[in-house]
């Protein structure tokens, strides 16, 4: 049986969260180094604000310094936090690094942990996931047109190719890169991970790209592998098992963006209500007439049903199953159903809504993005197609 009833210390922790984000973190929605992108040295600060409140990396093990939650406590603290879009800064838990830390503890040797995840978690190293490719040829929705190679030799690989919106590369201290491996007599023995540092020789930051969102530090990057050298013991899990690896990191990670991007469309929602109660129009406010009110109306439903379909994915998680399909749905659902609620709030907010002196705006530019990464909804639609027409289902 499902179980949605949340015990007394996850509701006091969602408190905690709450009042830290809207006291400390809100404040600082304006500060001017957050373009093109958040600066390292707003991330740092927030980062500080978080440890001090005892907020930081939540989900994280406890043994590496996190607050150790369950997915169920995940879902109800990552929806506080993102309350700002500066929040998941705050509490260590924006992509890629929060997924990079669930695939480092279910894949990375015992050597890798101990020596990454202690300063991840205490969010003083950023980490970069290297997948997609360039913009027209390569990985991209279809990764098995994967191209960039780790050609092993006597001494470990040599990677070469190019990676296209690559995120949070300035400032990052380890990039994961998936390759294509092939050993010393060519053969292809499949996708691998590997840790590249970012001052690896041959590797170079080649342009940043000037994007509609704003809220990665680091940016967002096309960059380029010459012969890059790596050595056996960078290889993160096992060779030729890359794309099963970034299977066990994107069911969750998929989810988590779920959660950051419903704490920011309940934010915009909640100040259009503001907004549809104290603005008149033809002689009531905005929120009496029929038009807006079933727009307001329209949100509250879709909000529901995306923490719905977030929480239930969360507890098959908590049950141990991969819920692949599920969160793939979730995924679709919540990123089409979120972009529509925004987009009501903004119509709604009229001439302000698109102007900065709201979070509305920003979060318009940047929960568009979302449709897009983990998988374009055409892709995951095309996935559940698939399953559907097989004969083995
Ligand atoms: C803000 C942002 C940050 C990102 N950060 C990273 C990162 O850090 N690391 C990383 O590796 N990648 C990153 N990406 C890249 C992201 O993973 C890719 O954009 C995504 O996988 C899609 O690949 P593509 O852009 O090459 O689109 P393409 O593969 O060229 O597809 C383009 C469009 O074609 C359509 N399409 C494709 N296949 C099908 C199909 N089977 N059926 C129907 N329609 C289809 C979809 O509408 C899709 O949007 C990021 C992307 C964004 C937007």
């Amino acid at each position: 049986m499902i179980d949605f009833e949340l015990p007394q210390e996850l509701v006091e922790l969602r408190e905690r969260v709450t009042e830290f984000i809207k006291t400390k973190v809100v404040p600082l929605e304006n500060d001017p180094r957050q373009h093109p992108h958040i600066e390292e040295s707003l991330r740092q600060e927030l980062v500080a604000l978080g440890r001090e409140a005892g907020l930081l990396s939540p989900h994280a093990p406890k043994e590496y310094g996190g607050l150790g939650l369950d997915h169920r406590g995940i879902a109800v603290v990552f929806e506080a936090a993102s309350y700002s879009p500066l929040g998941h800064l705050a509490l260590n838990i924006q992509a890629p690094d929060e997924g990079n830390v669930n695939l480092l503890m279910r894949v990375a040797s015992p050597e890798q942990k101990a020596r990454l995840l202690p300063p991840l978690v205490r969010g003083e190293l950023r980490t970069v996931f290297s997948m997609t490719e360039t913009a027209t040829d390569g990985a991209g929705a279809d990764p098995s047109l994967l191209q960039t190679v780790a050609q092993q030799d006597k001494d470990g690989y040599l990677i070469t190719g190019r990676k296209y919106m690559i995120s949070g590369v300035t400032g990052a201290g380890i990039n994961i890169v998936m390759a294509r491996t092939l050993d010393v007599h060519g053969q292809d023995l499949g996708a691998s991970m590997f840790f590249v540092d970012m001052d690896a020789p041959g590797f170079s930051c080649d342009r940043e790209l000037h994007t509609l969102d704003s809220n990665t530090p680091g940016g967002h990057w096309e960059v380029s592998f010459d012969k890059v050298r790596v050595t056996p013991d960078q290889v993160l899990g096992e060779v030729g098992r890359g794309f099963a690896q970034a299977q066990i990191r994107l069911a969750p990670a998929r989810l988590t963006h779920c959660m950051r991007w419903l704490g920011q469309a309940v934010r915009c929602h909640e100040i259009a209500v503001e907004h549809a109660r104290k603005r008149h129009s033809f002689g009531k406010t905005l929120g009496e007439h029929q038009g807006v009110g079933f727009m307001l109306a329209d949100n509250e439903i879709e909000l529901h049903m995306c923490r719905l379909s977030i929480w239930h994915c969360a507890w098959l998680l908590d049950q141990h199953e991969q819920a692949r399909n599920e969160t793939s749905m979730a995924k679709v659902f919540c990123s089409e159903a979120l972009g529509r609620v925004v987009d009501r709030c903004m119509q709604i907010l009229g001439s302000i809504g698109i102007t900065s002196d709201t979070v509305v705006e920003r979060v318009y530019r940047d929960i568009r993005c979302f449709r897009i990464y983990d998988g374009p909804s055409e892709v995951h639609r095309h996935a559940l197609a698939r399953r559907l027409m097989s004969p083995r289902r």
